[in-house]
């Protein structure tokens, strides 16, 4: 199985990635995870991005076309894969369209403005990420609606999208996702 998972920051998009992967024996790809231990590793990717990931602002769209491709075509290769923070760009959505092993459907996890920033705050609280300040996670926000959501738009014209309400509790999300999944599949 090949998917998508889109959403603003604090949508729970990491929380479902986890639960998804695990349920269906695929791999769950993380960028933010993966730009976060190159970081931590000192290495030249590493250093750039967490330049970049302090302002919340998108790392170079060739860094992480590059990074995510070999990684995508590998795991295609197994049971599939679960994409958490990719595409989050045009050209990576462009690019990621045009593999061979392109998704087979992109779940996007909606929850209103004023939710997220709660849920987001209340994260930097128990996990204390560094790009979890009140400017850094408007700007997020901000990049998300300006760079990210217009993506939606390019999935819905290749019929790949399906949209969740992830304004209910977490286990409820993960049921209304699988069900979207079963229908596909099923269909
Ligand atoms: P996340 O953990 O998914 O919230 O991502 C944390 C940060 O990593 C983002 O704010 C960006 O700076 C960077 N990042 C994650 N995914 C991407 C991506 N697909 N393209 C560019 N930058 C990204």
């Amino acid at each position: 199985m090949r998917i998508v998972l889109v959403g603003p920051p604090g949508c729970g998009k990491g929380t479902q990635a986890t639960r998804l992967a695990a349920r269906f024996g695929i791999v769950h790809l993380s960028v933010g995870d993966l730009l976060r231990s190159e970081a931590a590793a000192g290495s030249d990717l590493g250093r750039r991005a967490a330049q970049i990931m302090a302002s919340g602002e998108l790392v170079d769209d060739d860094l992480i076309i590059e990074l995510m491709d070999p990684k995508i075509t590998a795991a295609a290769q197994g049971r599939g894969y679960l994409l958490d923070g990719y595409p989050r760009s045009e050209p990576q959505a462009a690019a990621l369209l045009a593999m061979d092993t392109a998704p087979e459907v992109a779940i996007a996890l909606e929850v209103p403005e004023p939710v997220l920033v709660d849920r987001i705050l209340h994260r930097a609280e128990v996990e204390g990420r560094a790009d979890d300040t009140a400017e850094v996670i408007g700007n997020r926000v901000a990049v998300y609606r300006r760079s990210t959501e217009p993506l939606l738009a390019m999935f819905a014209d290749r019929g790949l999208l399906r949209i969740v309400d992830a304004d209910v509790d977490p286990a409820a999300v993960t049921v209304a996702i699988i069900e979207q999944l079963e229908n596909m599949t099923s269909r």
